[in-house]
């Protein structure tokens, strides 16, 4: 029996030819899926609800928070704690710093103290009160 290599072939492209386009389908179909869903999320939205949800969970997040460090205060804060992380080796998890809050009436005084040297420093910004 002869094979006739030409329509061996064809049927073989045929074959892949399907192949190819159910897999394009089934692509088609999964981004199709993710645009209305897509759409949907977007319809919903509302900036409004949004903006207010963040807005309380900032206010939350002052109104709850002991002091608030100026950036000023927290650059001097890493200072301090990566000193004392080389140098006394405060660090993992029995890593931990004593802070001192002072309220004067025009702002915080803060004073961060080294449990295992005892040094401490006084990071208050008093230019941001
Ligand atoms: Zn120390």
């Amino acid at each position: 029996m002869k094979i006739d290599t030409k329509d061996f072939a064809a049927v073989f492209l045929k074959g892949k030819i399907d192949e190819y386009l159910e897999g394009i389908r089934q692509e088609y179909n999964a981004v199709s899926e993710t645009c209305a869903s897509l759409r949907k999320q977007l319809a919903e939205y509302n900036k409004a609800e949004e903006v207010a949800s963040l807005a309380k969970q900032l206010n939350q997040a002052y109104t709850h928070s002991l002091c608030q460090l100026s950036d000023v205060e927290k650059k001097r804060l890493e200072k301090f704690k990566s000193y004392h992380y080389i140098n006394c080796f405060n660090r993992g998890k029995n890593e931990y710093y004593d802070y001192r809050l002072q309220e004067t009436g025009i702002g915080t005084i803060i004073v961060v103290t080294c449990p295992i040297c005892k040094k401490y420093a006084d990071i208050t910004d008093v230019d941001s009160w």
